[in-house]
């Protein structure tokens, strides 16, 4: 195989992907019209489906250096279009305009690459109106769906389009990116790539913000004093209360720099009196940050999950005596005196729970209902 252009250096942990889609822009035919990307969160999906993207505009292959793989790379290249929605579910209105989009001819480059990140949050119905764009786009429009796995997505959809599966990422793959890419020091690097559990973005936040870290400890603290009915409804409430303040100072930022940008192309400030043109955009703008603020606690909530089965991870590994190393080895004593109050089965049963509880949290089930119903089922005898 060739050497890979730049634009698909940061996925060297997947290399069967990133060859696939090599051979495929190495072949003098048309490049195929519709790809679906899948791996589990942090695996880097949309990563690769931008690099792919970068290399079709780009006129040397994905470069990394000239203009059409820069504006790629800051998300402003007027051939490389995404529907990226902050709702819990992608609506039919944002389908039927992105659709709308890809009839156009693309501006600078030879094609016109129309990205579907979260294809997993269309409903039925919004899946059926993309369909017939899947199957017969205009010449040069080439689609690129992105989703957790196949079995996300209707099977109309699956059938219309070549897959290109990623792997979950090693753990030393993570944290070599850490060291890379980031300049995290290499035991923080190391640790924070064991503790997300290869989840790229969360490594990431947990190794350069020290906040997170203490939310992660708060989160695994909370479940571990966790024996009777009272003590799990307040590791519940403590839970929901950590995803929520998660999920805030995830989209604060953004917030913030939004509404400034917006303020400026109106040309007011906060105190100015505002026309009713610019107060009906304001006030868009903020329905638009609540709707992103569910999403965000769900992330939130996401980000509990995945420490949580850490935790049971570990426990059942002390039970089952495996010499692996743990997730979480400043927790060792509070680890073993779990693994020693409960059984084997109840651990699998535990991850299991977890596990089934972060996959309905996609449905519309009240969150504090399910963390109710998951802290006391992790519930133990109490210790003497
Ligand atoms: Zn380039």
């Amino acid at each position: 195989m060739t050497v890979a252009p730049k634009v698909f250096r940061d996925l060297a942990s997947q290399p069967e992907a990133v060859n696939e889609l090599l051979r495929e822009l190495s072949k003098s035919a048309e490049v195929h019209h519709a790809w679906l990307f899948t791996g589990p969160p942090g695996s880097g999906r949309s990563e690769l489906a931008f690099a792919f993207a970068a290399a079709l505009v780009c006129e040397n292959n994905g470069c990394g250096e000239c203009n059409n793989c820069q504006m790629v790379r800051v998300g402003n290249h007027p051939d490389v279009q995404v529907l990226n929605t902050e709702r819990v579910q992608i609506s039919i209105g944002e389908v039927t305009e992105f659709i709308d989009r890809s009839l156009q001819m693309p501006a600078l480059a030879k094609y016109r690459v129309m990205v579907i990140e979260d294809a997993d949050r269309m409903s039925e119905r919004t899946s059926n109106l993309l369909l017939k764009s899947l199957e017969e786009p205009p010449r040069g429009t080439i689609w690129m769906l992105c989703a957790p796995s196949e079995a996300d997505l209707l099977p109309t959809i699956r059938s219309r389009v070549r897959r290109i599966m990623l792997k979950v990422p090693s753990v030393e793959s993570v944290a070599q990116l850490l060291i890379d890419k980031y300049e995290v020091e290499k035991n923080l690097a190391h640790q924070s790539a064991a503790q997300a559990q290869s989840h790229v973005g969360m490594a990431r936040r947990l190794a350069t913000n020290a906040a997170a870290r203490q939310r992660r400890s708060q989160t695994l603290e909370a479940v571990l004093g966790i024996v009777d009915l009272p003590s799990a409804m307040k590791a519940s409430e403590i839970l929901l209360k950590l995803a929520e303040h998660d999920g805030e100072q995830l989209t604060k930022e953004l917030d913030e720099q939004e509404r400034e940008e917006l303020l400026a192309r109106l040309g007011v400030s906060e105190d100015s009196k505002l026309t009713p043109s610019a107060r009906s955009q304001i006030k868009k703008l903020e329905e638009a940050q609540k709707r992103r603020g569910t999403r965000s606690k769900r992330d939130g909530l996401d980000r509990i999950f995945v420490d949580l089965m850490g935790l049971y991870r570990d426990v059942l590994a002390v039970q089952l005596g495996t010499n692996q190393a743990l997730i979480n080895p400043d927790l060792e004593p509070a680890i073993r005196s779990l693994a020693g109050d409960i059984s084997q089965a109840q651990a699998i049963h535990s991850i299991e729970k977890i596990q089934q509880v972060r996959n309905r949290m996609d449905r519309n089930v009240r969150d504090s209902l399910l963390l109710d119903a998951l802290a006391v089922s992790l519930r133990r005898k109490r210790r003497r």
